[in-house]
């Protein structure tokens, strides 16, 4: 059975076969493994996100995620089958999504935390965790919460091209307002514009301040990465505009610290910053999203891209692919077919 254990705590990148290593010594017999009331689940497809850098941070940093502890399964949003069950909400061949530890078999007590999956649409169950899934929620949900989107106005969007920030061209498009968005390939670039930003540029081969005195001012700010594009975003901001602060992933891997050179533009332009964490707001916008997102998705009105990274094998470079850059779509580990 075979598993991923979180080694060591890196100082920099995220390090392959180092800091989360594959593992093959704990064995299980499908057929005769004891359930106890609960349900054996082959491990379909993993989403590695950026977040779980903060995972493999020191207990006293300061992430928003708790730390993985040393020698523990790593774990992150995963969808699996269920091939034997003892638990009566659960039916073999049923499908279930939620934080699952990434093994190619799980025994797992009950669906708590978890759900099944509701499929009318023949959709690939990667995309449960994708556009469907925890990035999905996180583009439309806070988007929803806090963009105060108004036809007209101009929006920039900091990686463009990945799961969450495609979503975002995509509904601040169908609001009607300007898209401004990054990434850091050409490829990336392509895509952005495919998916309807109205200006898509590579970050790292044309400088972000020079677009936005060209294509701005910005009424809000998506952000995903902090720094310096944070700080070119702030100088490009209009009075009143609102900042998305999503994620700072050009800092997760450089010590984990988050300095602003002119935050202080803040209080003369009043600007809003609205700092979340996903998991805060689906009580909230669960149902709106279920009703919204799967039939745009399923009609093509949304579209969206994967990478599939092939094998349990993989994790350990999918958690460096995603920090780098190097992932073009949504970054999946593919542990097994149906
Ligand atoms: P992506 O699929 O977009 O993958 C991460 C991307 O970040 C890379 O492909 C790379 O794209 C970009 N990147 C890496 N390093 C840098 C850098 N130094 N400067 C600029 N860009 C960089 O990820 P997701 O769509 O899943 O996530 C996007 C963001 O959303 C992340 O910051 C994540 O932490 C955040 N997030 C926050 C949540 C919340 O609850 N607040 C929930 C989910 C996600 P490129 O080639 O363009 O550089």
């Amino acid at each position: 059975n075979g598993r991923v254990l979180f080694n060591s705590y890196p100082t920099g990148y995220p390090e392959p076969g180092k800091t989360a290593v594959y593992d093959t010594t704990e064995t299980i017999d499908l057929d005769t493994v004891s359930l106890n009331g609960g349900f054996l689940l082959k491990t379909l497809d993993i989403s590695i996100d950026p977040y779980l850098r903060g995972r493999m941070v020191q207990p006293t940093t300061s992430s928003y995620s708790s730390s993985w502890e040393i020698g523990q399964v790593i774990n992150s949003h995963a969808v699996g089958i269920v091939l034997r069950s003892e638990n009566s909400d659960v039916k073999v061949g049923d499908h279930i999504v939620g934080m699952l530890e990434h093994k190619q078999y799980s025994v797992i007590k009950s669906l708590e935390g978890l759900r099944v999956i509701d499929n009318p649409s023949k959709l690939p169950w990667s995309a449960f965790v994708g556009v469907l899934g925890m990035p999905g929620q996180t583009a439309f949900m806070a988007w929803r919460e806090y963009s105060s989107a108004k036809k007209g106005e101009t929006v920039f969007v900091s990686t463009g091209a990945g799961s969450v920030g495609s979503l975002v061209i995509q509904l601040a498009k169908l609001d009607g307002l300007k898209v401004i968005a990054s990434a850091g390939s050409d490829e990336k670039v392509q895509f952005m514009k495919e998916v309807g930003a109205d200006v898509a540029f590579n970050y790292k081969t044309t400088k972000t301040e020079e677009v936005l005195v060209k294509e701005g001012p910005i009424d809000i700010y998506w952000d995903n990465v902090g720094g310096e594009t944070l700080e070119a975003a702030i100088d490009a901001a209009k009075l009143n505009a609102r900042f998305i602060e999503c994620g700072m992933i050009s800092a997760y891997n450089t010590g984990y610290s988050f300095p602003i050179r002119n935050f202080f533009q803040i209080i003369g332009k009043s600007l809003t910053f609205h700092g979340f964490v996903i998991g805060r707001l689906v009580a909230k916008w669960g149902a709106e999203f279920y009703k919204t997102i799967p039939p745009l998705v399923a009609s093509g009105q949304i579209k969206f891209k994967e990478h599939i990274y092939k094998g349990l094998e993989a994790d350990g470079d999918v958690l460096l692919a995603v920090q780098k850059g190097t992932n073009n779509g949504k970054a999946i580990v593919h542990v097994a077919d149906e």
